[in-house]
């Protein structure tokens, strides 16, 4: 396939009869490389097999010290709603890593951890109406709600009054025992939970939007981030490499705050107005009150007050990253210029299909380096040693 443009012509017509098959499929529309072959699509056609229950290979961690092992997994029937998805590609957010460890309450193992992956539909249930069968399509961080609370209708799926569904580790309630996740080679999910992917992007590069993206995205939207306001991005790992890129093609002046030095020129590159190291003190006494909205995706907590004190009076600083208690906010300096700490999670279906759209649109897409399921393990090492540039993306086409 062509790397950069992810044409499917050209990685087809090294086979004439392969094309003609596929462009017979009605699978054109979607500018994927095909290696959710055409030979799966054929099977899926001769007998809708492809909707029958399955075991499914998967990547999972048996305990908390992160070393992934081969597993295989239970995948259900599709039901009419439901759609089939091959995935190509799954990336490593840093809440898989603290799932794993336990940071967040001890997970139900086996875990099959990922909820950043894009596939190929290979099958779809009667009722389907946003897919076909050879379209692309995104799984996000879950993957059902009940649909009617006053949350859902509000298309805050992930608010769900009733409990919403996350892509793992979590309570199945259509199949029982625990949700699995995309470190595996295919998901059944029900349409309404499936994204459409754009034709012509790069699409390991687009599967971090599935969570990185919106996590990035929502914020900017709540907070209504207008062009050639000041927006400072507290630390640039998965999160914050979007959070710029996204904030940018908005037109905001953007400025980074890292710990790394060699990512002062990523920042940049990536679109940042400035970009400064937390050390620096004469750098951080520059920006005091400056900022019209600011984004920490650190995944740890540190003390935030350093950076409330940049923000401009009645400013908000959204922590996305740091999903534990916060320390080192301090009460009367927020009070003296008004200004807030915020939090959020994640975005809801309607929101993250903009994100995909918005990433389209503007060329955006995650800075990743691909690795194969054998490198789960030593990739989620490097990225709690801050060593990823800047999302590792699971190449499941050759798993
Ligand atoms: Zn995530
Ligand atoms: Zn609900």
């Amino acid at each position: 396939m062509c790397q950069s443009c992810n044409d499917t012509f050209q990685t087809l017509t090294r086979d004439g009869e392969s094309r003609r098959n596929f462009l017979r499929s009605g699978a054109a529309l979607a500018a994927a490389p095909l290696a959710a072959s055409v030979a799966t699509q054929a099977a899926a056609q001769e007998g809708g097999a492809s909707l029958e229950a399955s075991e499914v290979q998967a990547w999972a961690a048996f305990d908390t010290d992160g070393s992934f092992a081969p597993h295989t997994i239970p995948r259900r029937a599709a039901g009419p709603k439901d759609v089939v998805v091959e995935i190509m590609y799954s990336s490593i957010c840093h809440s898989d890593i603290h799932t794993y460890k336990g940071d967040w309450g001890m997970p139900q193992f086996p875990l099959v951890p990922g909820h950043e992956m894009v596939g190929r539909v290979v099958g779809i249930g009667a009722e389907v109406t946003k897919f076909r069968e050879g379209d692309v399509a995104g799984v996000g961080t879950m993957v059902d709600s009940c649909g009617t609370c006053a949350n859902c209708l509000a298309d805050r799926e992930q608010n769900c009054l009733n409990g919403t569904t996350f892509t793992y580790n979590s309570e199945d309630k259509i199949s029982g025992g625990v949700t699995y996740g995309g470190y595996s080679k295919k998901i059944v999910v029900k349409e309404d939970f499936a994204l459409r992917i754009p034709p012509g992007v790069d699409l390991a590069g687009f599967a971090p939007l599935l969570c990185a993206g919106i996590t990035t995205f929502s914020p900017i939207n709540h907070w209504d981030l207008q062009p050639g306001q000041r927006y400072g991005v507290i630390g640039m790992g998965g999160l914050g490499h979007l959070a710029v890129k996204l904030a940018a093609a908005k037109g905001a002046e953007v400025v980074v705050f890292t710990t790394s030095e060699d990512k002062i020129a990523d920042a940049k590159a990536f679109g940042a107005a400035e970009a400064y190291l937390w050390s620096d003190e004469a750098a951080m006494r520059s920006q005091m009150g400056s900022f019209d909205l600011m984004l920490s995706t650190v995944p740890v907590a540190y003390p935030m007050q350093q950076f409330l004190n940049l923000l401009k009076l009645d400013k908000t600083l959204v922590n996305v990253g740091a999903l534990f208690p916060i320390e080192g906010a301090h009460g009367m300096m927020m009070g003296f210029g008004r200004q807030s700490l915020a939090g959020s999670m994640t975005g809801g279906i309607a929101e993250t299909q903009r994100v995909i759209d918005f990433a389209a649109h503007h060329g955006v897409a995650a800075t990743y380096e691909m690795i194969t399921p054998e490198q789960i393990g030593e990739a989620c090492e490097k990225v709690v040693n801050k060593q990823a540039r800047y999302r590792y993306v699971i190449d499941m086409t050759q798993a």
